[in-house]
């Protein structure tokens, strides 16, 4: 089978199987070797590997990946694109394609299926419209991971890697930033892909730390804090946290453990780092 990062042979299979791109899915698919190389580079598989790949879409990465990695797991929801994936990845012994919406497949039992329980890699050209969910969903389930590597939103990768005081800073930062260390690798162009998307992109390699960097006493709690703190973004954390239906704090005890961490009763969420996140939902606890 010809390689298909190359546009010529993707257009061709689109064509043979008269393949009609869903917006609904966000399709757009690769056309870039070089873009396609440093996704394999940066995640850094071998054949020790494997490998959960979201949204094959043709093959075109699953193909790299088979090549590279131990075994590849690729969820597809739309089953248009099965037929396709079973004729451009006949090669390959070391794939196995699920037909399912990756939101609603219990990835923890695949990786205990197929992997023994061991930590996979999960790499992908992600559908943006559900990006956060993918990846929130990986976190908080604790699927066993060593490191996502994956295209995003160009904004996206940056709201995941900023700290305190941008304007991109917020709960998916602290979230992405409590589990994984997150590195952009790659710029992306919108030519890269067919059809080209509105928006830029980039690579981000979010390596699985072992241990959070921060502790938590009740990891749920700090993250209803986090939410809390950013859905009202422009409230002062006093007025924000107290106002939180279900933390069951009031504006006292808020202001009382700002003062204990030194900080101003007016300060607001956008301007605390994760460790004093982390310092501030453990004091309210002991209030609590
Ligand atoms: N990996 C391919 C590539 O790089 O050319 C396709 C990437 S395209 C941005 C995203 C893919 O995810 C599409 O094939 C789309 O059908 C698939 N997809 C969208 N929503 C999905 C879902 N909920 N579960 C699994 N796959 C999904």
């Amino acid at each position: 089978m010809a390689t298909l990062g190359i546009p010529q042979n993707t257009i061709a299979v689109l064509q043979k199987y008269n393949f009609n791109f869903q917006k609904k899915f966000g399709q757009n698919f690769l056309i870039d070797t070089s873009v396609l190389d440093r996704i394999i580079d940066a995640s850094g598989i071998t054949k020790e590997d494997c490998v959960l790949e979201i949204g094959p879409g043709i093959g075109t990465m699953t193909q790299y990946l088979a090549e590279r990695a131990g075994e590849v797991i690729a969820v597809e929801i739309d089953k248009a694109l099965i037929p396709i994936l079973k004729e451009t990845l006949a090669d390959y012994d070391n794939v196995t394609v699920i037909n399912d919406d990756i939101l609603k497949v219990d990835i923890n039992s695949i990786v205990e299926e197929r992997n023994g329980g061991k930590p996979i890699k999960v790499v992908a050209n992600l559908p943006y419209y559900i990006t956060t969910p993918i990846i929130m969903g990986l976190f908080e389930n604790h699927v066993p991971l060593k490191s996502i590597t994956i295209m995003v939103q160009k904004e996206v990768a940056d709201r995941m890697q900023v700290g305190p005081g941008t304007k991109d800073y917020g709960a998916l930062s602290l979230a992405v930033q409590y589990y994984a260390k997150p590195e952009i690798v790659a710029n992306v162009p919108p030519n890269c892909f067919i059809p080209r998307p509105n928006v830029g992109s980039a690579v981000i390699r979010l390596t699985r730390y072992e241990e959070p960097p921060v502790k938590a006493d009740d990891e749920a709690f700090l993250f209803a804090v986090i939410r809390a703190s950013f859905n009202q973004r422009r409230k002062t954390l006093a007025n924000g946290l107290s106002n939180a239906p279900g933390l069951g704090v009031n504006r006292e005890q808020v202001v009382s453990v700002l003062e204990e961490m030194g900080l101003s009763a007016t300060i607001r969420g956008e301007a605390l780092t994760l460790e004093q996140f982390a310092r501030l939902s453990n004091l309210l606890l002991q209030r609590l």
